[in-house]
Order: C-alpha cells, then structure tokens, then sequence
C-alpha cells in the first residue's frame, strides 16, 4: 500500500518515511505543499499524510486542491497547532482524521491502518490473487495452497508490486524505487537477494512456479510464462 507524507520538517518527514517504510508500507514524501499536490493528483496512493503548516501551499490547500480534483484518497492530518478552529476548518475541507504534534508512531500506526481500511471498505476485496496464491492486503498475510506464508515487511511489498502488475516484467529499478524508495544504480544485488528470498517461500514445494527472471530486463510474475527464462 502507498502513501504520500507531505512533510517540510526533515526531521519528521524522515522518521514518518522510515517507520511506515518498516511496516510495511511504499511511501513517498514531499517538503512543500505543490510538490505535495502534483504528486498526490497522480500518484495513486491508499493514504496521504499532511502536515498543515508547509511551504508554498499550506495543508489546508493541498486538500483543497485534491478534493476539487475529485480526488478521494483518506487524508491524515498533522499539525503542532491542537485548536478547535484548525480541527474543524480540516475536517470540513474533507480531512479524514487529525493528530497532534508531537504523537507517539503506534498511535499514528493505528490510525493510519484505519483510514487505510475504511478507504478499501468500498471495494470487494482487499485481497490479490494469482493461481493458488493469496494476499490479504488488510490482515497482512499471504497464503498458498492453504498453507500460511510468513514474510518480512519488505517481502510482503514486494509480493503486493508483483501482483499489483502481473504479467508485466518488472526491471529492478523499478522495484528498488518502488518497494526501497530510492535508487539503486549500481548495487541491483539488494533487489536479486529479496527477489531470490520471496521466490524461496512462495514457489518452493509449490506449482506452478510464479516468479520468472527474465534476463537483462527483470522479473515477472505470471502463473502461465511464455518466453521467459524460470
Ligand atoms: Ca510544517
């Protein structure tokens, strides 16, 4: 699942990236608010986090400018300011929840899990499927023939970008922007390794085989492959 955290205090901004990253979550992150808005028009995200007071476009804006482009992503709001008037001014523009400055990680965590389940609440399902393989995008699990798969907070990202694009060849740029959020220019070996453990765990034992290198351009995952290389 990805989020956009909309952020101009580096210190914050790195702290909230790096903790959803470890939870499992693909995030991006904007320091001022029209970087903030481009992205959030069209990047496609379960969930954007936005601080009120940024550079350029304030909080307030952002959100106004996505919900005037009928843009329906949950919105997190963050703010140093605990005032009545701010709650109530966000969460008539359309803001889905607030949180006061300084909070601790779980309650942002608990409350980031929420939104993120209500805005799937409309759909059918929250959970990806090829072959025999599932994943439970909400309980966070995947399950193959029956038989419950443990993955790492990565792995589990990972598996959600290749079933999210099935039967399309990923290059390794690709996954490592994705799923690392960053570049990895030179050192592909870290997306080979991941790539390599989540093969192990999700095709070993199992038929038919759904993770296929394809070479010198990357890796697809398909339950029937044609032309490429297992
Ligand atoms: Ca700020």
């Amino acid at each position: 699942m990805k989020i956009l955290i909309v952020e101009d205090e580096p210190k914050t901004g790195a702290y909230l990236k790096q903790g959803l990253t470890e939870a499992g979550f693909v995030t991006d992150l904007a320091n001022e608010g029209w970087d903030g808005l481009e992205l959030a028009k069209e990047g496609h995200y379960d969930l954007v986090i936005l601080d009120v007071m940024l550079p350029g476009l304030s909080g307030w804006q952002v959100l106004e400018g996505l919900r005037r482009a009928g843009i329906e992503v949950p919105v997190l709001f963050l703010t140093a300011r605990d005032q009545v008037e701010d709650r109530v001014k966000g969460l008539e523009l359309g803001a889905d929840d607030y949180l006061v400055k300084p909070f601790a990680f779980a309650e942002l965590l608990a409350r980031v899990r929420t939104l993120v389940r209500r805005g799937y609440a409309g759909l059918e399902s929250a959970v990806l499927k090829v072959a025999d393989l599932e994943l439970d995008l909400l309980r966070r699990r995947a399950i193959r023939a029956g038989r419950r798969i443990d993955l790492t907070a990565k792995e589990f990202a990972l598996l959600e970008l290749f079933l999210r694009r099935q039967g399309e060849v990923l290059p390794r740029s690709l996954i490592a922007s994705q799923v690392w959020g960053m570049n990895f220019d030179s050192d592909t070996n870290v997306i080979d390794v991941a790539v390599r453990r989540l093969r192990a765990k999700i095709d070993e034992g199992f038929e038919p085989k759904l993770i296929h290198t394809v070479r010198g351009m990357g890796y697809v995952l398909e339950a029937g492959a044609h032309g490429v290389i297992p």
